[in-house]
């Protein structure tokens, strides 16, 4: 069971956290792109296999945004943080974009 160490509260399953999506994802700027840009932002979305950066919000304890790097073929976690704090990051959780 894919296993998540919540810098604040410690290691939990992911049954207490909500997917937010791919951290990566940029939505197009407002007034620009079109419909076409906004259609491929919604809807088309990747399926990478390796390490990926993705939003996960723990629900069930203190409710913040981590920016998780997980592996998609084994489920491994590599690098946990609060997405607040993490470096180069440009934004907050999904709920922000
Ligand atoms: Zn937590």
């Amino acid at each position: 069971m894919l296993r998540i160490e919540c810098p604040l509260c410690g290691e939990r399953p992911y049954t207490e956290y909500r997917y937010g999506g791919d951290a990566d994802k940029r939505r197009p700027m407002h007034g620009a792109g079109g419909i076409e840009a906004w259609h491929d932002h919604l809807f088309l979305f990747d399926n990478p296999k390796g390490p990926h950066r993705e939003f996960w919000q723990h629900v069930q304890g203190c409710r913040q945004w981590l920016l998780v790097v997980r592996d998609t073929a084994t489920n491994i976690v590599a690098e946990v943080a609060l997405a607040r704090d993490a470096r180069g990051m440009d934004r907050q959780g999904p709920g922000e974009r």
